[in-house]
């Protein structure tokens, strides 16, 4: 890559200014929670024939709330370690999760499908494509359910209403929207970090009378055309797209190549770097060793957490940063001998390159350079990454003023990166408007259309792009609560600040298995934490199956260390998130800095580490236990 000049002081100065403009009091509560006279935003589009069914109150081992990827792995993983006698309950009318919903035109994934897939090795599959699409996940979804029997395991268009443990019985009973009283001995909530919409809380939202619908639930009978794009039915119509995240950026391309009319709204820019994807060499898939799959995610992992050793096997947008990073250190810092050895044990990786060699090198690494260095080395990399990335805006749209609206000024990890070849020459389109709110947000939504800067702008169809609701309460966001033992539930429990052990599990809540990020691994691969999570339920069940127990929960004594663990190992990312544009990653600008909410400051490949030596040690260290 070019190198590209720049005035670190003046980025520093226009990065906070762009972010003071952005910040405002009211945080999350700018958004407007999709229920009463919003809940049709999130009526399923998708069900082809609903479901009546009488209320079930039957009893199963175990039942798993969600069918995107962490149920159907850790259903996956259940079937694969003996178990049968389990459901799994998913509002929707099919598996996918996420990508049962956002099936919005152009709907991608920006993980390379290599180790964004789970369980390649196991299915034969082959994503067609190094970076994978809507309808492809969505067939991969049949073809685990297929390899695993899951269908018959599944219960859908079925929404949980609450959970409960019965104390006398030592069951968890769930309560549905189909007025179900299934009771079970294990719980799994796997119900997604991202799976509420939100929308802006804008002046007469309410009030507006043509055609709206928030991107995850993509009308396409209004639209016509698919996944693929093709939306023949806008050809004569004006469409208005709140948003530029990541979603906005797929979709906005289909939009402009067929309606009429496309005003995009934007509030911030993202990032949008190059995306180059590339057909599957199928000879090169198949020649993979058993284990490839581990040892890539492993691999990818490792470069987004700074334990840079070795080859970069997936080798794109989001192993570059780091690449560069260290680019910078070997450049700056260690004298030719170091690099040499460096050099060697990444040639070398696992045969010489040991951990105590690696760690004695980064070692070494990190005292000659120094953390204050590094931290500046890194400012540094990201302010040329950042520049490549506001070239390209002027390299491809033609109105210099356009370009100029669409370079984001923050840092690169402030919001997710996006990756796209078509969104920014989508703005060459004559169709297409870009009407830069400069941080604003748009002023008011009217009967015809929606208002910025004393103009009004008709539209036949409003497209809210304005995503998922991620710093509200977890059982707001998960869509209902759970009581434990003496009717406490968890967000009593959790009102001052997370408390589990591993993540998992919670001393109050027997039998009851969390997965997501909190307080356990952070991934941008979120698929490898809820794959190694499936294990590690898995493993626990079994073993307790061996031992003929029936109960297990959290000892105080090990939720307890494990929180000081968090808060010990938690990295101080305050003046980071501080300085950043406001967007989900921070908050809103109100970044919770309470170090006992985050994810494992360890990594994730510490974290995966740990949990596998815990395993292997077979003593369910820290859960209290008991048979009936
Ligand atoms: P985001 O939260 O990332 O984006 C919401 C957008 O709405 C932002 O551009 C935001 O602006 C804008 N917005 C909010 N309120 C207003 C307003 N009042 N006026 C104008 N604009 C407004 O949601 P997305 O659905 O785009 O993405 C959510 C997440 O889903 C991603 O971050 C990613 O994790 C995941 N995703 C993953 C993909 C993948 O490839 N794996 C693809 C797509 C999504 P502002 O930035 O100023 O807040």
């Amino acid at each position: 890559m070019q190198n590209y000049s720049f005035d670190p002081d003046y980025l520093r100065d226009k990065y906070r200014q762009e972010r003071d403009k952005r910040l405002r009091e009211d945080g999350n509560d700018q958004y407007q929670e999709v229920s009463g006279d919003f809940s049709y935003f999130v009526d399923d589009p998708y069900i082809k024939n609903a479901i009546e069914r009488q209320a079930l109150t039957d009893s199963y081992e175990i039942v798993i709330i969600g069918g995107g990827f962490g149920g159907v792995l850790a259903a996956s993983r259940l079937k694969e370690a003996g178990f049968s006698d389990f459901k799994i309950i998913e509002k929707g009318g099919n598996f996918g999760g996420t990508w049962y919903w956002n099936r919005y035109p152009g709907a991608s994934c920006d993980i390379e499908s290599y180790i964004y897939f789970p369980l390649l090795e196991e299915t034969k599959f082959i994503p067609g494509k190094k970076y994978t699409n809507a309808p492809e996940t969505l067939e991969y979804f049949d073809v685990i359910s297929e390899k695993f029997g899951l269908k018959e395991h599944a219960i859908f268009q079925t929404e949980v209403n609450d959970v409960r443990w019965k104390d006398d019985e030592r069951l968890w009973e769930i309560n549905t929207n189909k007025g179900d009283k299934i009771k079970c001995n294990y719980v799994v909530h796997a119900n997604g970090p991202l799976n509420r919409p939100k929308l802006p809380a804008i002046n007469g939202i309410n009030d507006y009378k043509g055609h709206t619908f928030h991107t995850s639930r993509w009308d396409y009978q209004y639209t016509g055309g698919s996944s693929k794009g093709n939306l023949s039915n806008l050809k004569d119509k004006r469409v208005a797209v709140i948003g530029t995240g990541a979603t906005a950026v797929q979709c906005i391309p289909h939009l402009a190549e067929s309606a009429k009319q496309l005003y995009v709204f934007q509030r911030t820019p993202s990032s949008i770097d190059e995306r180059n994807n590339t057909e599957t060499n199928e000879d090169w898939f198949l020649n993979q060793s058993p284990g490839w799959q581990g040892k890539r995610r492993e691999n990818f992992e490792g470069f987004l957490t700074g334990n840079v050793s070795g080859k970069d096997l997936v080798n794109d947008g989001w192993t570059e940063v780091f690449r560069r990073i260290l680019g910078a250190m070997l450049n700056n810092g260690p004298s030719r001998f170091r690099i040499f050895l460096w050099t060697l044990g990444s040639v070398f990786s696992k045969k010489l390159y040991t951990e105590g060699l690696r760690s004695y090198l980064q070692g070494k690494f990190m005292s000659h350079v120094g953390v204050k260095n590094l931290a500046k080395q890194v400012e540094m990399a990201d302010f040329e990454k950042m520049e490549q990335i506001r070239a390209r805006a002027d390299s491809v749209v033609n109105d210099p003023e356009t370009a100029e609206s669409l370079k984001p000024y923050y840092r690169q990890f402030c919001k997710r990166p996006c990756f796209h070849d078509e969104y920014l020459s989508a703005f060459n389109n004559d169709n297409v408007e870009l009407v830069d709110t400069d941080g604003k947000g748009v002023d008011t939504i009217t009967e015809k259309g929606i208002i910025f800067n004393g103009k009004e702008y008709e539209v036949d169809c409003i497209i809210f792009a304005t995503g998922f609701e991620v710093g509200t309460e977890y059982t707001r966001r998960c869509g209902y609560e759970i009581y434990g033992k003496n009717g406490l539930s968890v967000s009593k429990k959790w009102q001052d600040g997370l408390s589990t052990l591993h993540g998992m599990h919670a001393n109050g809540f027997p039998n009851c298995f969390f997965f997501g990020p909190q307080q356990g691994a952070f991934t941008a691969n979120y698929t490898h934490s809820l794959d190694e999570q499936s294990i590690h339920l898995s493993y626990i069940l079994k073993k307790m199956k061996e031992d003929k127990l029936t109960y297990v929960e959290a000892s105080k004594q090990a939720e307890a260390d494990w929180v000081d663990t968090i808060i010990a190992k938690s990295r101080d990312m305050r003046d980071f998130r501080e300085s950043c544009t406001p967007g989900y990653y921070n908050n809103e600008g109100k970044p919770n800095l309470e170090p006992q909410n985050n994810p494992y400051g360890g990594g994730p490949l510490e974290f995966f580490s740990m949990m596998n030596k815990w395993r292997k040690e077979g003593k369910l260290e820290g859960l209290e236990l008991s048979g009936n």
